[in-house]
């Protein structure tokens, strides 16, 4: 055991939040470093509960913390989530999306990151009703978040000896918004000679990771294209129960599945805990403990290798049992 005490802020949330959380907090737990873990309230119960859907208490806590591992919000993500990102100032949304031995999946060997731009583009919630029969959406691009986020895909690839970069974007019909985000991303590529740099339209971007996924390895682009591309890949590599991502900013750090609530399989303990496992690796590295994040990133792999997994991906254990079987292999 180290002798750091790592404070850890833990928000369930809804769905399948509550389940897939406390199994990857068994697994950190697990891992015998020494957390002071504490549980906040958040989300749609929240809200029917107490009225407001991210209490006081509870983004104190998060503002606090080390580290936050966050479950799901449903309707009340935009109060919860968004807010949390913008509050916690985590402007990277970091997706790595990988396929796991023993995972059905479209892909074997896909490994690909995506690096999702988190405060602006069309998610800055600047909607507007002009008339009753029509409406609004302000995207917003500025330079400074363009690159900002340019450079963390850039560190990232060098960081893991990844070759490539490439900026997604719509700048033939978004000429003004994506033309400043790609201009934004040339100038930052200049400064990182040592990885290739290529650019793609979001459509042509969407087939080519269907039908030849290993063309890409970290993937920059705005907002919303980062979003729908998330769960494009998640779905190349056996669904969303395998996606872990992580919100960085200077002070803060967020860890969430990319799933959200699913609640056709909430409270039957059939979510696949992998995500939130794996946001807890995340979670173990970005607090430079990666041994113990090796060491459940093994004994995750050797889970699904051996088929011990929720039935989506073809097992029959609960979501409990598969955290246990995860621990029992640490
Ligand atoms: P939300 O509106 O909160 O995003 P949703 O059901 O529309 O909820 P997701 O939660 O992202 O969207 O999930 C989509 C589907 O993927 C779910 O309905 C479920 O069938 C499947 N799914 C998501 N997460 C998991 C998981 N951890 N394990 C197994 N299946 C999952």
């Amino acid at each position: 055991m180290g002798d750091r005490s790592y404070n850890i802020a833990v928000i369930p949330g809804d769905g399948i939040g509550p389940e897939v959380t406390e199994a990857a907090v068994a697994v950190l737990r697990a891992t015998s470093l020494a957390f002071t873990l504490t549980h906040y309230d958040a989300g749609d119960d929240c809200l029917a509960r107490t009225g407001v859907a991210l209490p006081d208490v509870t983004l104190a806590g998060a503002l606090r913390a080390q580290a936050v591992l966050f479950g799901a919000a449903g309707d009340s993500a935009a109060d919860v989530i968004l807010r949390l990102r913008s509050e916690l100032g985590t402007y990277v949304n970091l997706r790595p999306t990988r396929a796991f031995e023993g995972a059905a999946c479209l892909y074997p060997g896909t490994n690909i990151t995506i690096v999702r731009e988190n405060t602006e583009g069309l998610y800055c919630g600047i909607e507007d009703e002009i008339t009753p029969d029509k409406v609004t959406a302000t995207r917003v691009i500025t330079r400074a978040a363009s690159e900002r986020i340019a450079r963390f895909g850039f560190d990232y690839a060098r960081a893991n000896r990844l070759a490539k970069v490439t900026a997604v974007h719509k700048a033939n019909v978004l000429r003004k918004t994506d033309g400043l985000f790609l201009d934004a991303v040339r100038r930052v590529a200049k400064e990182y000679p040592d990885i290739r740099y290529e650019e793609g339209l979001v459509d042509a971007v969407a087939m080519h990771l269907v039908m030849r996924p290993e063309r890409f390895q970290v993937i920059v682009t705005t907002n919303l294209f980062g979003d729908i591309l998330s769960d494009l890949a998640a779905g190349l590599i056996g669904g969303l129960g395998l996606c872990p991502s992580a919100n960085l900013g200077d002070e803060h750090a967020l860890f969430e599945p990319v799933h959200g609530t699913a609640p056709d399989i909430a409270g039957q303990g059939l979510a696949n805990p992998t995500a939130a496992i794996l946001c807890g690796v995340m979670l173990l590295r970005y607090l430079r403990e990666p041994e113990a994040a090796r060491r459940v990133e093994d004994a995750l792999e050797r889970t699904i290798a051996k088929g011990q997994t929720t039935p989506d991906l073809g097992g029959k254990l609960s979501t409990q049992q598969m955290a246990e079987a995860v621990i029992t292999r640490m």
